[in-house]
């Protein structure tokens, strides 16, 4: 049975993942319907646009605390919708709601206008630089994180200025009409932010629909189909796409910590994220004690519904994905420690170890998507460094070690690393959230962030003739002489 089913191509249903119950109906929005909402978010964020930063903070302050108030009942949806326990989807909104405080607190200071120096040839001019919005925003988002992750755009898109249009995954649409509705409690005026149900089609009308940046957070393979669909209107594109993050072990780390980060990296939200750990690289010295630390935490852990830490498998199709990764290393001389090919029940997954993978198995080149971990042996550092760094995908990446973190994580390839801590990099506010490779491109979060959602716009302002007038017909030969030895001497003694 499939996990969303079409009724008639105008509407489709969400059916949980853990029971199979369909808990939501919605419409699928067709071409004619994303550009009508396009063309109404047009006005709207020209509005928006013109509150200013102080009462575009201020109404973004009062979303943050109407998801506050009614974070139980946003977390009921999550776990309804794609499955995750209730206390991670409390989690999710609470690291989602730092990063909208910190957008609406900073984008004054990030994109206002400010006065740059010119430089000596133009020092009569007055130099101004700001970061204006684009107009409108199309955000498209995937539903392992059906709250953070979009958020990561559609609040710093706002906070720049921006009016958003959102196409929530097809299995997560209840959670993306529920943060509009309250959006719109505390900016009734004008349909500053609005939500656009349906399937990969309507994704597909919103790339095409002449917004002014798309974006877009879901799988490799899909980003692809988004960037050429933008193409045919050069429409800008943030891509912030899948990983298969690397968990490194030093002979001198923690190893309780290690392996604690390593389980709960690996294993939470069913080893749905982006950012999870799905390879751990140990040194040799301390392999088996990792191992033995390691087995022994996550054999604790239990998918299923009710108590269980872990929730279904969200999508029926990555069952087959994740059964074959797992039989494939398997028939090719890997060990299970833990779980293996009796793991999968229906929708859920047990804690699955893998060991002796080779390297060029899909459970150490491919998503995964599960909840399952492939631990390999290394000689040294330089080993861990070069099979991390060997992947396509360059999301994010883990290093435990007392003494060397920080001169590992120079070398790793991912466009961040947390050193003695898992994913503490995609949490803290300032930090920008991206990848390299086929994990993307551009970023989330910060003032990287704020700026992905803007364009750059210098104004300059005469204030005096030059006496070397030089854009001009009328120019000397005496200024083109002066010039001459001018540039000699700014730049002519470089070697
Ligand atoms: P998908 O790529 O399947 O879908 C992402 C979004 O794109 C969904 O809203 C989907 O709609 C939509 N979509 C599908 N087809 C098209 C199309 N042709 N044009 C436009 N939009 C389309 O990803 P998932 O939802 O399965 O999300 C999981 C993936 O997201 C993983 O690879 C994960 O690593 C990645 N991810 C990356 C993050 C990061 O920060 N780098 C964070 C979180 C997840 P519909 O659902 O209706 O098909």
């Amino acid at each position: 049975m499939g996990r969303t089913t079409l009724q008639l191509d105008t509407s489709f249903d969400v059916v949980s993942p853990a029971t199979g119950a369909v808990v939501g109906s919605y419409r699928i929005f067709d071409t004619a319907e994303v550009e009508a909402t396009v063309a109404t978010a047009r006005g709207a964020g020209d509005w928006w646009a013109g509150l200013g930063f102080t009462e575009r903070a201020r109404r973004l302050d009062a979303w943050r605390g109407e998801i506050t108030r009614g974070r139980g009942e946003l977390a009921r949806i999550i776990h309804e919708e794609m499955g995750k326990p209730l206390s991670d989807a409390k989690l999710e909104i609470a690291m989602a709601l730092e990063h909208l405080a910190w957008a609406a607190a900073n984008a004054r200071r990030v994109l206002g206008p400010r006065q740059v120096r010119p430089n000596l040839l133009s020092m009569n001019q007055e130099c101004t630089l700001e970061y204006r919005p684009f107009g409108v925003v199309g955000v498209i988002g995937p539903w392992n994180y059906p709250v953070f992750t979009p958020l990561g755009s559609v609040s710093f898109a706002l906070a720049a200025g921006n009016a958003v249009v959102f196409k929530p995954s097809e299995y997560t649409p209840g959670v993306g009409l529920w943060l509009a509705e309250r959006f719109a409690e505390v900016v009734p005026e004008q349909p500053v932010f609005q939500v656009i149900t349906g399937l990969g089609g309507t994704g597909a009308a919103l790339c095409r629909s002449g917004v002014g940046k798309i974006g877009f957070t879901g799988s490799t393979a899909t980003g692809k189909r988004v960037m050429a669909a933008c193409a045919e209107t050069l429409t800008p594109v943030l891509m912030e796409l899948g990983g298969k993050d690397a968990l490194i072990v030093d002979a001198d780390a923690d190893l309780a910590a290690a392996a604690d980060a390593a389980v709960w990296g690996g294993m939470s939200n069913a080893g749905q994220t982006c950012l999870g750990v799905e390879r751990v690289y140990v040194h040799t010295d301390v392999y088996d004690e990792f191992l033995t630390e390691l087995v022994a935490r996550a054999a604790e852990l239990r998918a299923g519904t009710g108590t269980a830490k872990i929730g279904p498998i969200t999508m029926p199709k990555q069952i087959g994905i994740i059964r074959h990764h797992i039989e494939d290393a398997l028939a090719r001389g890997a060990r299970a420690l833990l779980g293996g090919a009796g793991a999968i029940d229906g929708q859920f997954v047990q804690p699955t170890i893998l060991v002796d993978v080779p390297e060029d198995a899909a459970a150490i080149t491919e998503e995964t998507f599960g909840p399952t971990l492939t631990v390999s042996r290394v000689r040294d550092m330089d080993e861990a460094i070069e099979r991390t760094n060997a992947g396509a995908y360059g999301l994010g990446s883990t290093v435990f070690s007392r003494h060397n973190g920080k001169r590992i994580a120079d070398r790793l390839r991912t466009g961040g690393t947390s050193i003695n801590a898992y994913v503490a990099h995609a949490t803290i506010t300032s930090l920008p959230l991206g990848g390299i490779g086929d994990s993307g491109f551009g970023r989330v979060h910060g003032a990287d962030g704020l700026k992905e959602f803007t364009y750059a716009k210098a104004t300059t302002r005469q204030r005096f003739p030059l006496p070397l007038a030089l854009t001009t017909f009328t120019r000397s030969e005496t200024t083109d002489a002066i010039v001459d030895r001018l540039v000699t001497v700014l730049h002519g003694r470089n070697r």
